[in-house]
């Protein structure tokens, strides 16, 4: 049996999660939710967006799965998503991209994966204001998260029979920053011979990633750049609503959906759960619950190919939770 620590999150996250706990049960796997709650809505309570009960339960159970937490714009509490991650240590941040058959996108055979760091870069908060009318951000890089990140990148591609990784810099303005990020890369790449490794200018990135998508596989970078390019490549696929993601430490793991707690459609039914799902599916793979993991997969990927039941953004008519039956009516048979 496994514990799971489930933060349903606010805004549409609440009806996210439940579709996703619903598809997950389908598959027959023991699983014990802690269901907890962080965010605005609890501040009151506890007078923190993130209480510490929270943390100790991801802590015990080592696994979580979140539904997305809205973070105040300008000012009020800092980011809970960003503060999961620095409290757990959760540096890895895996965000994989591939193209799933019935969905609308520019781009067909997609297969990518973003592998961002999540501990420090100009997310590491150390900001000031100098003046009334002066502000600035730190942007803190250091060589041994810089070795860490892009380790866990070549120990990914090993692990999934991936072919090349690609840093991602922008060390030629950066010198000191990127700099030590790109010297950090190329050190660790010296232990992985059989993985071509290569590097790239964010900005050429970008476009190559446009233009040629097909050319690049596991892609390593900085916290900054893989936010942004994470959202690129969930473009590239057909959007926000089908991209799963995993913050990866070397004590606990929170899956995630890349998007956000997209407020307007709160309550109304409305959002794409495959997002969230496929998080699932990334966590189900991790505990080793390949057999139900692949269900998940096949199930969501078999409703989306169909495309009678899907959500508005994948041109249907269907509800989160309607689109979450046809999910568990694949996998129930
Ligand atoms: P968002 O991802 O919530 O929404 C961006 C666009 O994508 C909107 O048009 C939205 O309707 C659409 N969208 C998002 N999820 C969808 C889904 N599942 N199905 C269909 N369409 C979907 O981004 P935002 O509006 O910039 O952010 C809203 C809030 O979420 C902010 O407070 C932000 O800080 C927070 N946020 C949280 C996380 C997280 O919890 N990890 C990540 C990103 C943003």
């Amino acid at each position: 049996m496994h514990k799971i620590t489930l933060i349903r999150g606010d805004g549409t996250g609440p009806e996210l999660t439940e579709a996703m706990r619903r598809v997950v049960e389908a598959t027959g796997i023991d699983i014990e939710w802690e269901t907890l709650d962080a965010g605005a809505g609890v501040m009151d309570k506890y007078g923190t967006p993130l209480p510490d009960h929270v943390l100790e339960s991801i802590r015990r159970n080592k696994i979580a799965i979140k539904g997305p937490i809205t973070t105040p714009i300008g000012s009020g509490f800092r980011s809970v998503n960003v503060a999961l991650r620095k409290e757990l240590n959760l540096y890895a941040c895996l965000r994989p991209s591939f193209s799933l058959k019935g969905v609308k996108s520019l781009y067909k055979d997609i297969d990518l994966v973003i592998v961002r760091e999540n501990t420090e870069d100009l997310y590491a908060g150390i900001e000031r204001m100098i003046d009334d009318d002066t502000a600035e951000t730190i942007k803190r890089i250091t060589r041994g998260a810089s070795e860490r990140i892009v380790d866990f990148a070549f120990k990914y591609a090993q692990k999934e029979g991936r072919k090349k990784v690609t840093a991602v810099h922008k060390a030629n303005i950066m010198k000191f920053t990127d700099g030590l990020f790109l010297e950090a890369a190329r050190h660790v790449a010296e232990s992985y011979p059989d993985i071509e490794f290569e590097d790239r200018l964010v900005d050429n990135m970008c476009m190559q990633l446009v233009q040629n998508p097909w050319n690049y596989d596991v892609m390593v970078m900085s916290n900054l750049y893989g936010d942004i390019l994470s959202d690129l490549c969930a473009g590239l696929i057909g959007g926000l609503g089908i991209a799963p993601g995993a913050n990866i430490g070397e004590e606990c793991c929170v899956f995630e959906p890349v998007h956000g707690s997209a407020p307007k459609y709160a309550g109304k039914n409305k959002v794409n759960p495959t997002a969230t799902i496929l998080s699932a599916y990334l966590m189900l793979k991790y505990i080793g619950e390949t057999e139900a993991a692949s269900k998940v997969l096949q199930g969501t990927a078999r409703v989306i190919e169909a495309g009678k039941d899907v959500t508005y953004d994948l041109g249907g008519t269907a509800g989160t939770s309607e689109m979450a039956d046809a999910i568990i009516r694949e996998i129930t048979g």
